[in-house]
């Protein structure tokens, strides 16, 4: 019978996880989608998609697929998918997630802690921002009325938007050419980013330093104390233990 391991997904980590374990002998390797983008980039192994019903229903899954481990490889700001995965102690559990950005010489970054306080900071940087928060709470980007919002997000947001919003569907990686000419392009005199971390979509801060634009940063939420990693190579490795255990 092979052992099945469960991977939360939506993330390059998480794909690349599967990647590094999908050849593993006698292991069955599910990768799990909240089913939010209309075509995600697939890893091999099995997939589900959709949200398992709360904890509750995450537990009913495991009872049901029995697997050897859980790897929460959600990203860094997906706060309810891995309150579930922690609270669902019959499992082993891990994190994986990757390292926050942090600031060089030269850049001019505003750290808030919500993306309403991002909101709340913003008409004191600038008044031509691109908002890279993706679709949630963009209300609170729009009720300030500024000149410009350049919104870039990999779904289409719900509703109509104001004529002061310029939305750009697109997804990473990007380049710190096309970022600075991005910037260039629309006038853009600040950007709102939260703290993803990773190298697919960093450009944007490299560029935003190279044209001396203030970056508002939107920190991570404090997420459950789970065993975390930062790499999927060492994710893959700790899965390997645990499945060559007796
Ligand atoms: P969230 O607030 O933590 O999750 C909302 C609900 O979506 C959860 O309660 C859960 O439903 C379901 N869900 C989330 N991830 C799931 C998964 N991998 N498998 C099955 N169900 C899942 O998360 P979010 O911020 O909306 O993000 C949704 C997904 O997009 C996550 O998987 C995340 O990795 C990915 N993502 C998020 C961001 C971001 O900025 N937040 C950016 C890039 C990718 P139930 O409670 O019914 O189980």
């Amino acid at each position: 019978m092979r052992t099945t391991v469960l991977i939360l997904g939506g993330t390059t980590e998480a794909r690349e996880l599967a990647e590094l374990l999908v050849d593993e002998p006698d292991t069955r390797i599910v990768t799990s989608y909240a089913g939010r983008t209309a075509s995600p980039r697939t890893p091999p192994g099995d997939i589900r998609t959709g949200g398992f019903g709360g904890p509750d229903g995450l537990r009913e899954w495991l009872t049901a697929h029995a697997p050897a481990i859980l790897v929460d490889a959600t990203h860094p700001f997906a706060q309810t998918i891995s309150a579930s995965a922690a609270a669902v102690p019959e499992v082993p559990r891990l994190r994986l997630v990757r390292p926050g950005w942090t600031e060089q010489a030269g850049d001019r970054w505003h750290r808030v802690p919500t993306l309403d306080a991002a909101a709340a900071a913003l008409p004191a940087h600038g008044d031509r921002a691109f908002v890279t928060t993706g679709r949630q709470r963009l209300d609170a980007f729009t009720a300030l009325g500024l000149p410009l919002l350049l919104v870039r997000c990999v779904e289409p947001p719900g509703g109509s938007l104001p004529p002061n919003v310029r939305l750009l569907l697109d997804r990473g990686p990007y380049t710190v050419e096309s970022e600075r000419a991005l910037l260039d392009r629309n006038g853009i005199d600040v950007v709102v980013a939260k703290d993803s971390g990773g190298d697919a979509t960093r450009a944007k801060l490299d560029a935003a330093r190279e044209r001396g634009i203030p970056v508002i940063l939107v920190d991570r939420p404090i997420q459950p104390a789970v065993p975390t990693v930062d790499t999927p190579a060492a994710a893959a490795a700790r899965v390997r233990e645990l499945l060559s255990a007796p």
